[in-house]
């Protein structure tokens, strides 16, 4: 019987794990390996770790992790939980069971995408959804932001911070005259013209037959659980700005007790330090419910 079952092992998951091993609990940690930065070859903004290898950043940490004794890893999927507080089962793809006392997700977000050929192989690389991760490295240069969803129109105000943008609006958003007078006021040009494809590093191919070429394009991706688990086990989710999230207290306990849920997959907006710092916080406060344990 595990203390706490942790289900992903990226930042929140470890920097979770890594509180209640230092407190002596059993911890297992279940984890798939599809780390949601896993396409980007340099991570920004994690203070110490500015422009590392987001790989390197997680090896690092698993090797701090591997020293604690009380700490199992699991290379895995969970694909069900079952039980109630204090009694916990988790079964892997495996067929692999698991009891614990609690169970922590911190399993991230998926990036929904829009349909346009060139942007799946180009994300992370020169296509990009948060410009205080990659807006710095473009130089100042011509910056497309392409409409996907309301926060768009947010996007496209935004990043003239980091360069000189063109907004391009391919159907999906019609602008009206405030939109157009406020993104007027920002230096923003609009492109109304759809999108064929992305090409060479981040060349916009419009209907038109116009090509314009940019440093770096920036989508305001959807984003939803990338596992199915949380909903499966009843826990309610809620939506956010930039998708849907799983709802929790503030000591990140979810609606069903001892579920707790950590990491960009319970909170907005995303990155490495916030996912961190919340796992740091779902630890702690995990630790606390097992100390103080009412069930
Ligand atoms: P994730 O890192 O997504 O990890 C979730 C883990 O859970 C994965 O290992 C997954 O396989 C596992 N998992 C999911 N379901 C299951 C299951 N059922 N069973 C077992 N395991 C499971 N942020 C920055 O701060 N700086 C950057 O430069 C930066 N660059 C980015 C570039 C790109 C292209 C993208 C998409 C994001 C970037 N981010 C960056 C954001 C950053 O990746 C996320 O904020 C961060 O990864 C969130 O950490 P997490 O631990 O919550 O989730
Ligand atoms: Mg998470």
């Amino acid at each position: 019987m595990h203390d706490v079952i942790v289900i992903g092992g990226s930042y929140a998951g470890m920097a979770a794990a890594l509180q209640l091993a230092r407190a002596r609990r059993k911890v297992l940690v279940i984890d798939a390996g599809h780390r949601r930065n896993r396409f980007a070859s340099h991570s920004h903004g994690f203070l110490g770790q500015d422009g590392v290898d987001p790989a390197r950043i997680w090896a690092d940490a698993r090797a701090q992790l591997d020293v604690y004794p009380t700490l199992h890893w699991v290379e895995g999927n969970a694909n069900a939980i079952s039980g109630r507080k204090g009694q916990f089962e988790v079964l892997t793809t495996r067929n692999e069971e698991f009891s614990g006392q609690r169970v922590l997700l911190a399993t991230g977000v998926s990036d929904q995408l829009p349909d346009i050929a060139g942007l799946h192989e180009r994300w992370g690389v020169s296509v990009f959804h948060c410009p205080y991760c990659h807006g710095f490295e473009l130089d100042q240069g011509h910056i497309g932001v392409i409409a996907s969803a309301p926060m768009s129109m947010h996007q496209a105000q935004l990043l003239p911070e980091w360069g000189k943008v063109t907004f391009l609006t391919n159907n999906v958003l019609t602008l009206d005259a405030a939109q157009r007078s406020d993104l007027g006021r920002r230096g923003v040009t609009i492109e109304e013209t759809q999108i064929m494809q992305v090409t060479g590093n981040a060349d916009v191919e419009l209907r038109d037959g116009r090509c314009l070429s940019f440093a770096g394009l920036f989508i305001a991706t959807r984003t939803t659980p990338a596992s199915p688990l949380a909903e499966a086990a009843g826990c309610t989710l809620t939506e956010s700005p930039m998708g849907t999230q799983i709802m929790t207290s503030e000591s990140k306990e979810t609606s069903i007790p001892g579920i707790f849920a950590c990491g960009d997959v319970a909170r907005a907006p995303h990155s490495v330090s916030l996912a961190v710092g919340d796992g740091a916080w779902a630890g702690a406060q995990l630790h606390r419910s097992l100390v103080w344990a009412d069930g």
